[in-house]
């Protein structure tokens, strides 16, 4: 409910905004037209929501089910460590990741005040069951099947909000090789009085509510005894009202605090168009430095790892960065994208290459998160799915383990590359199928790490079938969630690879899957290598043709799948301060 109701308030702010903006509803000066004119504030017209209609509203029969495929569990961080103050700090912070929570409405869902009323009003026996889907899923479409409408019957744009609905196909086109500003990440693209396209800059785009926030964060590092969340805080509310993130973004690398908070536009797996545009969210953590030690370690392996990819010398990249903190924290709040659906386990950011090359990028694994997943979900899957001898196997270290090298393992690999003598960026090159491969990369290079790790001498050998069997329960956790977005297509890659190479097989006397250790470590290292070319060629069309080929539902995973109906698909957080 909170949600829903910041939701309708940020877009009734949206509509204000957009008619403070210079020259709004004046009649138009003909300032439209291919390019942006310099230094004139495009001026977007309102959307059209009349296709969201009236009355009562028709509601799929089974969202309750699909609503209780998630169980509501109750998210905590101790607090205790914290100051005073600290705990002050983390008020605000909560307060600026609420905005967050709003602005991702916008982002993920045309016209979603107009279809917000709808399903408010809807009063037929899943009312509420109806109002909490709609909440969870930051809009009428289901995240976990193929963003089929669960009311209303209006089909999925998959440019979500950042493009105008009526897109011809020669937009489609022109947007498809567009390098500038209609292409950016922190844009959204609209269409002037002329009906032309224009990019407006998030921070006009989301103005009033951008200043709010960055208002937050300026009223948290005056709080705040901790000098590195302190400069973090300051730039990042500036970056909010010029759109230039690159100086939080490097001050992020470097917070050392307790409290700790990733906030601001960062994934473009919501522009299922072109993997342009990055979406709002925040996650405020509680750190755990005690752990975050004892990982941090592993960071001194990065090098190794990126010299003993199975590709070319001429395509790694020793530069990549070095300095890859590692954090383990626990969650206090979250909103926007990483609220949405399927709850993040841990994130690796920033994206920004520039950053990546001269700090790596800051990995943060939620532990609270972790354990609720992996004692609710993994383990009943595992029991499930796998032959009796190798339930055995299953392990919350290797559940944890595989999550940490997975994300380590987005910063190994090409990221800047040069294609036909230009310099470019693998996620420029890949568009929409980046997010599936650069996921894929990672739970695969993820494995590939511990195993050649552990053929280095830095885990025991018994490590590798709890590796390969936990990882085998995570795929299928992962696939459950549907083959619509980049991390459910990037599993069913790997599953269908795995089962190609038979490194998986079913064995039908014991019903359930078994794991080839030895054949599934060379099957692992062929699809590091498979991807990791795509990558540093930058080639679009064989990411397609791996993306079409594996990212599928074979009827040995959906039978597989059927059998874990009574097992939760995801948590639904609860936290404290909701
Ligand atoms: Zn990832």
């Amino acid at each position: 409910m909170t949600n829903k109701s910041a939701g309708m308030a940020a877009a009734l702010a949206v509509l204000v905004l957009s008619c403070a903006l210079p020259g709004c509803g004046g009649g138009g000066d003909g300032a439209g037209g291919e390019e942006q004119a310099t230094g004139e504030e495009p001026v977007p017209v309102a959307q059209d929501c009349s296709w969201v209609g009236t009355g009562e509203l028709s509601v799929r029969d089974d969202v309750a089910q699909r609503l209780a495929a998630y169980a509501e569990t109750p998210i905590t961080a101790s607090l205790e460590g914290l100051s005073e103050r600290e705990r002050e700090v983390l008020d605000k912070l909560v307060a600026a990741s609420r905005i967050m929570n709003a602005l991702f409405w916008e982002q993920a869902c045309p016209c979603h005040e107009a279809i917000a009323t709808r399903v408010g009003d809807y009063a037929g026996p899943q009312a509420e069951a109806l109002r909490a889907y709609f909440a969870l899923n930051f809009g009428p479409w289901d995240r976990r099947f193929d963003w089929e409408p669960f009311c209303g019957g209006w089909p999925h744009p998959p440019g979500a909000n950042f493009y105008p609905l009526n897109l011809s196909d020669a937009e489609r086109e022109r947007l498809g090789g567009a390098r500038g500003p209609l292409a950016a990440l922190y844009t959204m693209v609209r269409r002037d009085a002329a009906g032309e396209l224009i990019a407006v800059p998030y921070s006009s785009f989301f103005h009033q509510q951008l200043a709010d926030a960055a208002k937050l964060l300026r009223e948290a590092a005056v709080l705040s005894d901790n000098e590195s969340l302190r400069h973090f805080l300051t730039a990042r509310a500036d970056a909010f009202l010029n759109d230039d993130y690159y100086e939080s973004d490097m001050l992020w690398m470097d917070i050392d605090s307790p409290v700790e908070v990733t906030i601001g536009p960062y994934e473009t797996y919501e522009d299922g168009l072109f993997g342009y545009k990055a979406s709002f969210e925040a996650f405020v953590t509680v750190a755990d430095s005690a752990e975050s030690a004892r990982l941090a370690r592993y960071k001194g392996e990065l090098p190794w790892l990126e010299a003993h990819l199975p590709i070319p010398e001429s395509y790694k990249n020793p530069n990549r960065g070095t300095e890859s903190p590692i954090r383990v924290a626990d969650e206090y709040y979250t909103s926007g994208e990483s609220r949405a659906g399927i709850q993040t386990l841990a994130f690796n950011l920033p994206n920004d290459e520039r950053v990546r090359e001269a700090k790596g990028s800051k990995k943060v694994l939620l532990r609270n998160v972790m354990n609720a997943k992996f004692s609710q979900i993994l383990m009943p899957i595992g029991q499930e799915l796998l032959v009796r001898s190798q339930r055995k196997d299953l392990t919350a270290e290797s559940f944890f383990l595989h999550t940490l090298f997975h994300e380590m393992s987005h910063g190994l690999g090409p990221g800047k590359i040069v294609v036909d003598g230009r310099a470019t960026e693998v996620r420029l090159e890949l568009k929409e199928h980046y997010s599936t491969l650069e996921e894929a990369k990672a739970d695969v290079m993820g494995e590939w790490a511990i195993f050649m790790l552990q053929e280095k001498g830095l885990f025991p050998a018994s490590i590798l079938p709890q590796q390969a069997t936990t990882y085998l329960a995570g795929l299928f956790r992962s696939v459950r969630f549907g083959i619509a977005e980049a991390h459910g297509q990037a599993n069913a890659i790997q599953f269908n690879w795995l089962l190609e190479k038979k490194a998986l097989i079913y064995d039908d006397a014991q019903a359930g899957f078994r794991v080839d250790v030895a054949v599934f470590r060379d099957a692992i290292e062929d699809l590091v290598r498979t991807i990791c070319m795509i990558q540093a060629e930058g080639n679009y069309t064989s990411a397609g043709k791996l993306s079409k080929h594996y990212a599928t539902m074979p009827p040995v995973l959906s039978r597989a799948l059927a059998r874990l109906d009574h097992i939760p698909v995801d948590i639904r957080p609860v936290f404290a301060v909701d």
